[in-house]
């Protein structure tokens, strides 16, 4: 039976798993990963779906993929009853700036209402710092809860998952027909990677009934600062930092203090909203997102030389969630390319 193995189990591996089994049922899917949910990067992430933090990644590609997502949740949304149970929600929200001549992004045609506000309406609305806003309906895939939805489907459909530490590529040798790499940040390590770097992410979450909309100031708030209000269904996720290559997990108190001072001022009611869990993680940006084909030489024990077909799906920076079901994808069609070898070889 053919075999691919997907190593990781974050919002990217487990979404190619599991859209490696829908698609191609009758092959053996197993998912390998030092750590599952709810301790991973993936879970932590506010889910808002908005390209954030992409590298010199093509935009044409980011588009497509965020594109993808987008349709892919909204249509989840609109037609499954028990989305929100897995985490998936719309939004009404705004993106704004400290400049008074904010431009469209290139992703603004993606989501639904895309347009900016007038200059009276960010007036009346924000505090006198925002210069200028714009509002749209972006889609929310929250992590905690549709990680264990996508490991549940993809039993169901026959996959089978391990906890497994990877130390090197070698160790496939032999094993599986295809290796799907989507360690996130472990790549790293795995690959030695020096293209891919953590950028740190501090946030808090609140507890504040009264804020339903999302909103992010699109620039830099501060020295590697940033400013984000984003709503999940059990709290208000208050961020944040990106402070490049500090790999520092634990939360320290000027960020707290920062985070709260900025989103404060836009949302008097934070002031004193209830702190129910501090969190940082480490976005897993790349120079450019990796979704692509490798042949990869491995060595046995006794030095000889074999290939081993990887498909790469990892290097998502601040997007993972933003862009995940796209790159799903375009990994499984990168997947069935590797196998069409295969069988041609058979
Ligand atoms: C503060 C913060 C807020 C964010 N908010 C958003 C947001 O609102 N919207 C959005 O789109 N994105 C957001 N992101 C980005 C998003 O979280 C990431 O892009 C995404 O989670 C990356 O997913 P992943 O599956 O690649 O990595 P991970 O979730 O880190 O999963 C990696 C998997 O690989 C496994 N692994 C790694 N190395 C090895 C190894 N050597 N052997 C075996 N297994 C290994 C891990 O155990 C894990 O299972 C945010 C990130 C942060 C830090």
């Amino acid at each position: 039976m053919v075999k691919v193995i997907v190593a990781g189990a974050g919002i990217m591996g487990l979404s190619t798993a599991y859209h490696l089994k829908q698609t191609i049922p009758e092959i053996d899917v197993v998912v390998y990963a030092k750590d599952f949910s709810p301790n991973l990067t993936s879970d932590g992430a506010a889910g808002l779906w908005e390209p954030y933090i992409p590298g010199e990644t093509p935009i044409e590609l980011v588009s497509k993929w965020s594109q993808s997502t987008y349709d892919y949740v909204l249509d989840k949304i609109r037609s499954d009853p028990d989305s929100g149970n897995y985490g998936l929600m719309t939004c009404l929200g705004y993106n704004c700036s400290t400049n008074s001549d904010m431009q469209l992004p290139y992703w603004s045609s993606i989501p639904l209402d895309y347009h900016l506000l007038n200059e009276h309406d960010v007036g009346k609305r924000f505090p006198s710092w925002i210069k200028s806003a714009a509002s749209f309906t972006s889609v929310f895939i929250e992590g905690t809860k549709y990680l264990p939805y996508l490991t549940k489907k993809f039993i169901e459909l026959g996959g089978q998952l391990y906890q497994r530490e990877i130390y090197s590529l070698n160790e496939f040798n032999g094993e599986c027909d295809v290796l799907v790499n989507c360690t996130g940040l472990g790549s790293k390590k795995l690959l030695k990677d020096d293209e891919l770097y953590a950028v740190r992410g501090h946030i808090l979450k609140v507890k504040a009934n009264s804020i339903k909309e999302f909103l992010i100031v699109v620039e830099a708030t501060g020295p590697e600062m940033c400013t984000y209000v984003l709503p999940n269904q059990d709290y208000i996720i208050l961020g944040g930092t990106k402070q490049l290559n500090n790999y520092d997990l634990t939360p320290n108190n000027e960020d707290r203090e920062f985070i709260l001072r900025t989103t404060s001022s836009i949302y008097p009611c934070l002031k004193s909203a209830e702190i129910l869990e501090e969190w940082v993680g480490l976005r897993p940006c790349r120079k450019s997102m990796r979704v692509e084909k490798e042949n990869f030489v491995v060595k046995s024990s006794t030095g000889s030389e074999n290939i081993l077909k990887v498909v790469h799906n990892y290097g998502h920076g601040g997007s993972g969630l933003t862009v995940h079901w796209g790159c799903a994808l375009e990994t499984v069609k990168l997947v069935q390319e590797f196998l069409t070898e295969v069988e041609i070889k058979e």
